[in-house]
């Protein structure tokens, strides 16, 4: 098993807390990282640049894959579904 970095994070609540790398998830397309503090359980966010990113990358963070991470949907996707789905009917009932 490889050993898993500690690495220090700050919560606004509890100011600097340790956290296993894997407890920290980062979004580099976000350009931000989050962890859930150990203390108070508070969901953190906070901003990663460039550095922080690839700090956090090298001790063992998760990333998140933006690939995987699905956009809301708009009232347009619905609307657009809605009328999809009027075609098919259609195309169905002949
Ligand atoms: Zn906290």
């Amino acid at each position: 098993m490889v050993p898993v970095t500690i690495i220090q994070v700050s919560c606004p609540l509890c100011g600097v807390v340790r956290l296993d790398a894997d407890q920290v998830t980062l979004r580099s397309d976000l350009a931000q990282y989050h962890f859930k503090c150990p203390k108070c359980w508070g969901e953190t966010i906070k901003p990663a640049d460039g550095k922080v990113s690839r700090l956090l990358v090298e001790a063992g963070a998760v990333v998140a894959d933006p690939e995987r991470v699905s956009p809301a949907l708009t009232l347009d996707d619905l609307i657009e579904f809605h009328e999809h789905l009027d075609d098919e009917i259609e195309a169905l009932l002949g």
